[in-house]
């Protein structure tokens, strides 16, 4: 037994779904989570949040308390944008999920989102994966940048030993030599995840890339792997984006996958290999 117990395949061979809402992650068809990276402001959340759903994206994301590098870039609008990220999934009829980066800010985050974002540079705050493990809401696990998988799939753990079962992992890319790319997008990881562990597993190439250009070609690639859905950001003028709009998609690129996907052009091969 490896010691990431819980969310091992040794001890649940079936595939965990995970439900939000109306959205199944884990199912049979690929789910896409999308939103800008920051919610910015009502108006343009709304409209954006409602093309989205008329695209057949299930989920909303925007992130309202930014973990930010630099302490002078946007740090997002924190109890605001809780409320107006809430208000733009009512308005288009999808769950919402956020990031919460501190357990003051955990009860709420609960209280407007359906789901819980646990960021990458949190992914090891293990009293923040403590409390998440005790709240009865699901949760998006991003790997850590300078994570392993054991050490991923045990920061998943904690959140299961707690009793909280509805964990999500998320693929956002790792550091590396290369600096043309923001992140290196860890394709193993898609594959070698799904075969040692039970949990649903998202990719986000947005971070995993960093250019809006690679997203979707990094995006059918997760898909390939194995991936069980896909977390995108965009925005509707990427280039005056609060944060992270060279990675951001123009809701049309964003129509015309999600057309490709729904056609079922692209495949996900779910198929786990033994080792
Ligand atoms: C995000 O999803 O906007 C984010 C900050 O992601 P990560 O934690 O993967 O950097
Ligand atoms: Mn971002």
């Amino acid at each position: 037994m490896p010691p990431y117990k819980l969310v091992s395949r040794e001890s649940k061979s079936d595939n965990t779904v995970v439900r939000v809402g109306d959205c199944l992650i884990g199912g049979k068809t690929p789910v896409v989570i999308a939103g800008p990276c920051a919610v910015e402001n009502e108006e343009m959340l709304v409209k954006l949040a409602c093309r989205l759903k008329r695209m057949g994206v299930q989920m909303l994301r925007g992130g309202a308390y930014k973990p930010r590098t630099s302490p002078y870039s946007f740090q997002g609008l924190g109890a605001d944008g809780l409320r107006i990220l809430a208000e733009a999934g009512r308005a288009a009829g999808m769950p919402v999920i956020t990031e919460v980066t501190d357990v003051r800010h955990l009860s709420e985050v609960c209280r407007y989102a359906h789901m819980i974002q646990i960021g990458s540079r949190n992914m090891q705050n293990f009293g923040l994966l403590k409390e998440v493990g005790r709240v009865g809401y699901p949760v998006l696990l991003k790997r850590g940048f300078s994570a392993t998988l054991e050490e991923w799939l045990l920061a998943a753990e904690y959140i299961l030993a707690e009793g909280n079962p509805e964990v999500v992992l998320c693929e956002r890319g790792i550091r590396g030599f290369e600096t043309y790319t923001r992140n290196i997008f860890d394709i193993n990881a898609v594959a070698a995840v799904k075969n040692i562990s039970h949990l649903p597993l998202i990719a986000d190439p947005s971070h995993g890339t960093g250019r809006r250009e690679l997203v979707l070609p990094v995006a059918r690639a997760a898909l390939a792997a194995g991936a069980d859905g896909l977390m995108l950001e965009v925005h509707p003028a990427p280039e005056n984006a609060l944060s992270d709009g060279p990675q951001s998609l123009p809701p049309g690129d964003l129509a015309v996958f999600m057309e490709e996907l729904l056609g079922a052009g692209t495949g996900r091969r779910n198929s786990r290999v033994s080792a």
